[in-house]
């Protein structure tokens, strides 16, 4: 049976990334998709860990071949899902998980429209503000330009199935996993994995 792709979006500063891993932790079924960045790798990142980190010259090349799911400017550099790799991933069966930004949500809806998708939204907007200025990774600019991206980026939580508020870590993780589970619990998952006993159940 194939496997569920799950969409994760959330504003930057949401605490999406520890959710995730929280996720990844607790169920060792779920895999990432490793997306391609142009954005320069943050301290401690690697390529091929967070992101195949390239440059804007290949990564154009890449998406004129036509290798992208979906690809999306955010924050001023370029990110993208590689196809090849995600529909097979799918077809293998395996569950997997992109962490992607509402543009790229949107046009992987339409190659995988039961695809889960997820919103993780902050407790309120000045907590996300304080959250962005604590992680002392980006300079004042790059925090200026996402919070005023954020905002517009929590408009889109009425595209998304489930609805995360990220007030407790602990809590917003038992969260993202029951989402899981109640995906794997849906109608046509089942049968495709107890495909004799729904048989039988529907024999006269
Ligand atoms: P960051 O640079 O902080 O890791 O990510 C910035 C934004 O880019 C986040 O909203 C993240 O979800 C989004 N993003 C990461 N990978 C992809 C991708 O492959 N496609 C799209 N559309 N967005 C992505």
């Amino acid at each position: 049976m194939p496997g569920t792709l799950f969409i994760v979006t959330a504003p930057s500063g949401a605490g999406k990334t520890t959710l995730v891993r929280g996720l990844l932790e607790r169920d060792a079924k779920v895999q990432l998709s490793i997306s391609y960045t142009t954005r320069v790798p943050r301290p401690g990142e690697q390529n091929g860990c967070e992101y195949n980190f390239v440059d804007v010259d290949t990564f154009r090349v890449l998406r004129d071949r036509g290798e992208f799911l979906e690809w999306a400017e955010v924050h001023g550099n370029y990110y993208a899902t590689s196809r090849v790799w995600l529909k097979e991933q799918i077809a293998l069966g395996r569950d997997t998980l992109l962490e992607i930004d509402w543009q790229g949500a949107q046009q992987v809806r339409k190659a995988f429209p039961d695809a889960v998708g997820v919103f993780i939204l902050p407790p309120s907007f000045e907590e996300l503000e304080s959250r962005l200025r604590g992680r002392g990774t980006d300079s004042d600019e790059v925090i200026s330009r996402r919070l005023l991206g954020a905002r517009g980026e929590m408009r889109h939580v009425g595209e998304f199935d489930y609805v995360i508020i990220n007030n407790e870590l602990h809590d917003a993780i038992d969260d993202l996993v029951a989402v899981v589970r109640a995906a794997r619990l849906r109608y046509d998952n089942q049968q495709a994995r107890h495909p004799s006993y729904f048989d039988f159940l529907e024999q006269d």
